[in-house]
């Protein structure tokens, strides 16, 4: 199935939020799994922009990459680059708060204690779903516990066409090459996958996207 003309923005990684000049908070993921779809969509001859945070891995080529830091810096690239685009697909694991005022200078441990403040950063997936251009809205829910509940709770409540429910207890999925995955759709379609590496789930999901959009192009 083809993606040709179709413009797909995918982001990527971790954010990396400053606590003082020297170090950070952030989370395990990888990029993997984006980078596999990005591949995936360069296959079905989409033109592809990711917008990746902090990675150790290369993007594969034919992908245009605009690199970031923190989440506030992923929002405005995305916010900038999402009028050109079809589909927008929240692979990052944006880190959900950053520190309320970032130390300018090294913190020095001469305290036995101290407490940082953290405020929320935006929702990325939910101000693009939100806006008034339609776009096809895929989220990822990596969960620990009550993943199905969970994931069709983000489904709906961040107006998206189709979320992907990991379950990443147990050190499972996070920077590992095989994933497991269930599909929602927004009209109630379910998919239970196999464990698989993410390359094959890329697979599913891009495909689930071309379908989805041939069939709203014939409506
Ligand atoms: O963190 P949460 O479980 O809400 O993430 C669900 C989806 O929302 C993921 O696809 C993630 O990329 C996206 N998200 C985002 N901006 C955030 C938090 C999550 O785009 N600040």
């Amino acid at each position: 199935m083809n993606l040709k003309n179709k413009n797909i923005l995918i982001t990527a990684g971790p954010t990396r939020e400053a606590i003082d000049p020297v170090r950070f908070l952030s989370n395990k993921s990888s990029g993997k799994m984006a980078f596999a779809l990005a591949a995936e969509c360069l296959k079905h001859d989409a033109k592809v922009l990711l917008i990746c945070g902090p990675v150790s891995i290369v993007a594969p080529d034919g992908v245009q990459i605009i690199n970031v830091i923190s989440a506030n810096e992923m929002l405005d690239a995305v916010l900038e680059n999402i009028s050109a685009c079809d589909v927008f697909i929240a692979a990052a694991a944006v880190s959900d708060y950053r520190v309320k005022e970032t130390f300018v200078e090294k913190i020095k441990k001469d305290q036995n204690e101290m407490t940082l403040n953290f405020i929320k950063n935006p929702d990325i997936l939910q101000q693009v779903s939100q806006l008034e251009q339609r776009l096809f809205c895929v989220g990822f829910a990596a969960e620990t516990e009550n993943l199905e509940e969970n994931a069709q709770e983000k489904l709906h409540k961040k107006k998206l066409d189709l979320i992907v429910a990991n379950s990443v207890s147990h050190n499972k999925v996070f920077d590992k090459n095989k994933t497991q995955a269930i599909l929602f759709g927004k009209n109630g379609e379910r998919i239970a996958l196999a464990e698989m590496s993410k390359n094959e789930l890329a697979e599913k999901i891009i495909t689930w996207i071309a379908s989805s959009l041939r069939s709203s192009q014939r409506r």
